[in-house]
């Protein structure tokens, strides 16, 4: 066992649990949205709805009832959709300056997304911001981050050198190598002290290993998060460890080929030959069924020009795939691979992802736009909080000036946004 000892993370453990930034902080006024139409997957589309928030929490939905007494603020949401606050299921945000991250945050925020799910980075740099946004010294989206349990191959990843910096070579708790020499019972309690709501399974996994830590994870309430392909274990064999969430929808193509002992090929497929529609993908739609697996296709980060045939196709093929497991009844969550820039007139790219739901994988607006809720509440693991507009759930809240389900651009004419009943635009 390389790994450093636990109690170096224990006290970022607590964030695991922490509050949404709303409960941390003073209440915010309590506010009556009058008259707005109510936009979910659950609910499809109410319109004329008074929406009330109090407590950081959704109060009420239901039908506008004209002007009652109300002690709180009002406001007009006539000619206005409310969606709930957009999931970015898969980002990067801990490996720049802590400026620039603090930035990206609060521009995220504000076009949108309330919530995002880290898929592995310096989980030091990660734990500090998220105590930041739990206690309201800064601003963005709620953040859920991983500790990555890897096969000694990835030690060598330029990526993950630069993650460990001040670590001896796979000393760091949040990206941890596996093997059969492993003792997973402490790798899984050392990942869990960096205050992860999930272990991330990455690069040169088997079967076993894959079964042993997804077991381990959940037996400690951490959350299960995937690659779809870690070489030698088969995209089914994932699957059927129960993991809760697999990412990148074109690497369930090696289901068809023979395991690779190198990692790094797993974006390179036959796509040219083996069919989305076929047989051997039928087993991985079949076994995400049977699992409830969330599957996060990450369109976006395919979605490139390029001279490489394999490249142009593979976007294609994954939204071939992943129509193919809405179809059959597989939760999609919305993740880019890519929160996007902090630029002017730029939006998170969480928007793109929708609109390639759209354009490419046969998903209704309303589809894309429920894959950007629920499915991401889901992939997290806390559509009980968020995703949806009921009473009981937070109040992550986006104002829309332009139907959303009759063009999922329309995500992009935001009016406003709360996080926690709190307005931040
Ligand atoms: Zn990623």
């Amino acid at each position: 066992m390389r790994a450093s000892p636990p109690q170096i993370f224990v006290a970022a453990a607590l964030l695991a649990a922490a509050p949404n930034l709303a409960r941390a902080q003073e209440a915010p006024p309590a506010l009556r949205i009058h008259d707005v139409t109510v936009v979910d997957g659950p609910g499809g589309v109410r319109p004329h709805q008074d929406v009330m928030l109090r407590d950081g929490r959704i109060e009420s939905v239901s039908p506008s009832s004209g002007t009652g007494a109300f002690d709180g603020l009002v406001v007009e949401g006539a000619g206005l959709w409310l969606v709930p606050g957009l999931v970015d299921a898969h980002v990067h945000v801990g490996d720049t300056s802590r400026e620039e991250e603090e930035r990206t945050l609060r521009w995220a925020l504000e076009g949108g997304v309330t919530s995002v799910r880290d898929m592995a980075g310096d989980a030091r740099r990660l734990a500090g911001l998220k105590a930041s946004l739990v206690t309201g010294e800064i601003v963005g989206p709620a953040l859920y981050y991983v500790a990555l349990l890897a096969g000694p191959p990835f030690l060598e990843d330029p990526r993950l050198v630069a993650a460990t910096r001040g670590y001896g070579q796979g000393e760091a708790p949040f990206m941890i190598p596996l093997d059969h020499e492993t003792d997973v019972v402490r790798a899984v309690a050392i990942a869990k002290g960096t205050g992860a709501t999930a272990v991330k399974l990455y690069a040169a996994l088997d079967a076993d290993l894959v079964g042993a830590a997804t077991r381990e994870a959940h037996a400690l309430g951490l959350r299960v998060w995937a690659h779809s392909a870690i070489f030698p274990a088969k995209p089914v064999e994932i699957l059927d460890a129960g993991v809760d969430v697999v990412s990148h929808a074109p690497y369930v193509i090696w289901e068809a080929a023979p395991a690779t002992p190198d990692f790094t090929l797993r974006a390179r497929g036959d796509f040219e030959h083996v069919p989305a529609d076929g047989e051997d993908m039928g087993r991985v739609v079949a076994a995400m069924v049977r699992n409830g697996t969330v599957l996060d296709p990450t369109l976006f980060v395919f979605d490139r020009d390029h001279d490489d045939p394999v490249v142009r196709r593979r976007l294609e093929w994954g939204a071939a795939f992943t129509r193919r497991a809405h179809r059959a009844g597989v939760t999609v969550a919305a993740g880019t691979d890519g929160i996007g820039r902090p630029l002017a007139g730029e939006l998170p790219n969480v928007h793109r992802e929708m609109e390639l739901l759209v354009r490419l994988a046969g998903f209704t607006p309303l589809d894309a736009l429920t894959a950007a809720t629920l499915g991401g509440a889901r992939a997290i693991g806390v559509e009980d909080r968020i995703g949806s507009i009921a009473a009981g759930k937070d109040a992550d809240l986006v104002l829309l000036a332009a139907d959303p389900t009759v063009d999922v651009t329309n995500t992009r004419r935001i009016a406003g946004v709360i996080q926690g009943g709190r307005r931040v635009r």
